[in-house]
């Protein structure tokens, strides 16, 4: 049976998963952000507060005109990118923005991971695209996320993080701790003469995989 989830429980599974970045050391202080889509609009972590002290009543509510209540907190700075992603992917319900070290690496050199593994295809594609530098918190870095991710459920962004939008907060902190792994190993590779890149053919194979693997029932 699916499970209705209500606004209180979503408000605790966003507290949770910024303590669980945290504490698998994906993020710090108050880095790093969450949003779940709720009714016509969006529950969202508030601005530069550190996951130690977010509470669930701190959730900010912003809903289709982006507008909130008046004693809500400010919502998170990058609002904007989790409303474009949200707006522009009915297949995603859930964004997860974080700034892990070996992703955020990758972001700062400029390079977008190739398909070295076959869990490089965890975010639905053969590869992790970077999306281009631009300003945290404007509208030009939401633009420039919602272009990169029109496919797939991640992306480096330059010089910044990660970013992940997956049907479900689960999917997405999973998917998020995998392209931190990805990203490890790619670090790891180029320092001893960059990887053995896999085929389109087997990154097919791979997929066609995916589509079995685990329990079906
Ligand atoms: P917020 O605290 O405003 O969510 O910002 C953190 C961040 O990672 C900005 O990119
Ligand atoms: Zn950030």
């Amino acid at each position: 049976m699916p499970r209705i989830e209500n606004e209180e429980t979503r408000r605790a599974q966003i507290v949770s998963a910024m303590r669980r970045m945290e504490a698998r050391g994906l993020n710090r202080g108050t880095t790093g952000n969450v949003s779940v889509r709720h009714e016509k609009g969006m529950l969202i972590t508030p601005s530069g507060i550190t996951a130690e002290h977010l509470t669930a009543d701190q959730i900010v509510f912003l809903d289709e005109r982006q507008a909130r209540a008046a004693d809500a907190l400010a919502p998170s700075s990058e609002w904007q990118m989790h409303a474009a992603l949200l707006a522009a992917r009915p297949d995603v319900n859930a964004v997860v923005h974080c700034h892990s070290r070996f992703a955020t690496i990758l972001a700062c050199a400029g390079k977008p991971i190739p398909p070295l593994h076959y869990m490089v295809g965890v975010a639905g594609r053969p590869d992790i695209p970077l999306a281009p530098y631009a300003t945290f918190g404007s509208a030009a870095l939401a633009a420039n996320i919602a272009a990169t991710l029109q496919t797939g459920f991640a992306c480096l962004m330059a010089n910044h993080g990660q970013i992940v939008a997956a049907p479900g907060l689960s999917r997405a902190l999973m998917i998020a701790e995998e392209v931190e792994e990805q990203a490890a190993v790619y670090w790891g590779t180029l320092a001893i003469g960059g990887p053995n890149i896999l085929s389109d053919a087997d990154m097919a194979d791979n997929f066609r995989q995916f589509s079995q693997y685990g329990q079906k029932r």
